[in-house]
């Protein structure tokens, strides 16, 4: 028997071991996709390795079809699935499908047409020697192969492997003939360009400015890291407008000329599209981009150019990270503190960690690039894990924002409780206004109001689904309450429906109220909103962002998504509404989070010529984490944050697995819980590492099931990963209502 380990699309699953039926020629290699029965169904896996075992007295099931004769995935990539796969203990397949562009598990995946032609070689063969290309041993031709090779040399650009399959000649007839360089296959299709159809982001790019003193410096250092050719990481750690972009693009430039190719991450490509275009740009058709906004079709495209070696540069999001480079020198992950580089499904991993593991593989220079690092990577910096590449002033000497803080609770005081914008930002936004500047206005919390209740009996709008309650929208045709975790909505009524007393109140504030407010306030200003409900429909976001850099736009609100990146020179101020939002809640990250924020949110003022100035509203004007944002001051959060994680024995201290899992009752996911832990009790005690919890989660329910959740925490993570595994696979019944996050970044 001819036995493969295929890993296959069915969640938590390892890989299963399958019998090549001696019909196919040699073994599908490692990486190529396979059809394989499962149960009553067939299923599209991946070939992970060729040694696999069999337990004794089992019969491997036959694969049903080999689709690629090479690798499909490069054997580098499946290695780094199994590398997600362990660490974040998800499927082999799980994290397959992340790795394998969008489609290409469907039956009729490959649209894409396999183009056959004949070679010189092939053409010689038929119509005789040419002194370029001496006749070819001809006899060992067959019949069938003879007649392949005629009917292609009267075709010069060749024909699709589809018409030959009709006209009677087999894939394998191909094969052969491909072996003896007779004829060569390529795969065509017509590619679409991601950068058609949306607005481009115009992008002067000065190539020949020089570089400041500091620039040069990093550059320098990093150019160093990068000609050694081997695996390294560093934290480029630049404040805000420090220029970190040109940076890479020199960095990017050096390493392609050494032959290699670049991969760079972005957290969210459609909100910062000037630094693709900037990437695009610098490097014409070179570049390839992949990120979620495209469509599949064109994702698949970009993919297939990568995988056939047409690319230099590839910029993307998360997921890019599996990209089928061959030899990749230099990965940037740009922003590296974001978030969104976290896939909050499974495999549930971490685009820069993943980053990290793949640039070791490759020996690759890893650059981290940051305004406020993570705890984590900053933590390896100083430790010397990582090189510490530091900017400390913007471009051309502008200064950073100056920040002042407004004490809400002394603005209510002289002018009452419903004061959303304080006599400060009013003035300020006023001033920008006559002045012709533009002002950002950041509120992280979505919709118009955040509660309903009930004046009367105190009644409140909570989700029938989840614990929280429904935030307030305004609708064409009326008020809307809607939860922002299960969609679930309904009309606000006009009275109460407990008590039936008219007496309905809002409370609390979200981006569409302060929007309203602005618009009443500032009659003749232009006024947008940005958030993830104004950029739903497909289109509105890159013409938002277009419309803010055209200057066609005054006055943008928005939730974090103004905060990212975005190089806009002529916004002199920001307006924080409340800096407050996020400080409340149960996560160990809430601090690390506000700061991150502000500082960036801030660092969007006085990029231009003109100083910028930001106005922070809060309530907790003492807050560490408000006051070190003000002074710009990352070390000094740092040290804080640190002090503070050291206490708790929180990350980046000890590592952390959070597992949340979930049941019909209350009760049964407790139920289920405390035996899972009970069970982890005395391998924590052997290898030294905590468990906390059974607890409830902070969001108690969620899309109609209880939660309930429980931390191993301690500094060897394979030991606590194989001890919740070997639980987890004496329960099998269980595994699918349990949730484990390796390394969380959230924990509600
Ligand atoms: P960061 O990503 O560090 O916040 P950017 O890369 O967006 O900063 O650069 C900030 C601004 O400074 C951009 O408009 C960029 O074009 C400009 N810039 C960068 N380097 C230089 C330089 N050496 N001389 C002049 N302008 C520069
Ligand atoms: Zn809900």
């Amino acid at each position: 028997m001819r036995l493969v380990s295929v890993a296959v699309p069915v969640p938590y699953l390892d890989p299963l071991t399958y019998n090549v039926p001696a019909s196919y020629p040699g073994l599908p290699p490692i990486g190529a996709r396979v059809r394989v029965p499962i149960g009553s169904r067939t299923v599209i896996g991946c070939v992970v390795a060729h040694d696999a075992s069999l337990g004794a007295g089992t019969e491997p099931r036959d694969v049903a079809a080999v689709l690629d004769e090479e690798p499909f995935l490069l054997p580098a990539i499946v290695e780094l699935c199994r590398w997600v796969a362990e660490y974040y203990m998800a499927g082999f397949g799980d994290a397959i499908g992340v790795a394998m562009p969008p489609g290409s598990r469907r039956a009729d995946a490959f649209k894409t047409q396999r183009v056959i032609a004949a070679t010189a070689h092939g053409l010689a063969a038929i119509v005789g020697a040419t002194p370029a290309s001496p006749l070819p041993d001809v006899r060992a031709l067959t019949p069938k192969q003879r007649e392949a090779l005629e009917m292609l040399a009267a075709i010069p650009g060749g024909l699709p492997a589809s018409v030959l399959r009709d006209r009677g000649i087999s894939t394998d007839v191909l094969r052969r003939l491909a072996a003896r360089g007779l004829v060569a296959r390529r795969d065509e299709r017509d590619e679409r360009d991601p950068f058609e159809g949306a607005a481009r982001m115009d992008v002067a790019r000065d190539d020949n400015r020089l570089l400041t003193g500091e620039q040069q410096a990093a550059s320098d250092t990093l150019a160093g890291l990068a000609d050694a050719g081997r695996f390294r990481v560093a934290l480029l750690h630049g404040v805000t407008g420090s220029g970190k972009t040109e940076i890479y693009l020199r960095l990017a430039d050096r390493v392609c000329g050494s032959g290699r190719q670049v991969l760079l991450m972005v957290p969210e490509i459609a909100l910062t599209p000037s630094v693709a275009a900037l990437f695009r740009s610098a490097f014409g058709t070179r570049v390839a981009i992949q990120h979620s906004a495209l469509s599949d079709g064109e994702r698949h495209d970009q993919w297939q150019r990568i995988r056939r070696g047409e690319i230099d540069v590839v910029v993307g999001t998360r997921s890019a990270v599996f990209a089928p480079l061959a030899n990749p020198g230099l990965i940037i992950v740009d922003e590296e503190h974001d978030s969104s580089y976290k896939q909050e499904d499974s495999p549930r991993y971490h685009g820069r960690d993943v980053a990290i593991v793949r640039g070791r593989a490759s020996g690759a220079l890893v650059v981290l690039g940051s305004a406020t690092p993570s705890m984590e990577s900053y933590h390896n910096a100083v430790s010397g894990k990582y090189s510490h590449v530091v900017l400390e002033r913007r471009v051309l000497d502008r200064p950073l924002a100056a920040v002042r803080l407004v004490n809400m609770r002394e603005e209510y005081a002289d002018e009452g409780p419903d004061v959303v914008i304080s006599r400060a930002l009013g003035a300020a936004i006023e001033e920008r206004l006559e002045r012709r500047e533009q002002v950002l206005v950041l509120l992280n919390r979505r919709g118009y109001a955040t509660a309903v209740f009930c004046r009367q009996c105190g009644d409140t709008f909570e989700c029938p689904n989840c614990s929280v309650s429904l935030t307030v929208h305004r609708a064409r045709a009326g008020w809307r309450a809607r939860c922002h975790y299960c969609n679930y909505s309904m009309d606000v009524p006009k009275s109460c429906r407990t008590c039936a007393a008219p007496y309905l109140e809002q409370a609390g504030f979200g981006t569409e109220k302060i929007e309203q407010q602005l618009c009443e306030r500032f009659p003749a200003a232009r006024v947008s909103r940005m958030d993830r409900d104004s950029v739903r429909r497909k289109g509105t976001l890159t013409a938002l962002l277009s419309k803010f850099a055209g200057g066609e736009i005054d006055v943008l609100v928005g939730t974090q998504m103004i905060a990212k990146g975005h190089d806009f020179p002529r916004v002199t101020l920001v307006g924080v509404i409340s800096a407050d939002v996020g400080l409340g809640l149960a996560d160990f990250r809430a601090a690390e989070r506000t700061f991150q924020l502000l500082t960036q949110v801030a660092g969007r003022a006085g990029r231009g010529e003109r100083t910028g100035e930001a106005i922070v509203q809060t309530l907790y004007p003492q807050h560490y984490s408000i006051q070190v944002a003000c002074r710009q001051d990352y070390p000094a959060f740092f040290e804080k944050e640190l002090t503070y994680r050291r206490g708790m024995r929180y990350p980046p201290v000890v590592a952390m697995i959070n597992a949340v899992i979930r049941g019909r009752t209350f009760e049964e996911a407790m139920q289920t819980a405390t035996d899972i832990v009970r069970r982890l009790e005395p391998c924590a005690t052997r290898a030294r590492f905590l468990v906390l919890g059974p607890a409830p989660a902070p969001l108690g329910r969620l899309r109609g099931e209880h939660r309930v959740q429980f931390f191993l925490k301690g500094t060897r993570r394979a030991d606590m990963r194989n001890a919740l595994k070997d639980v987890l696979a004496t329960m099998p019944d269980v595994r699918r209502r349990v949730t484990v996050d390796v390394d969380p970044l959230s924990v509600l």
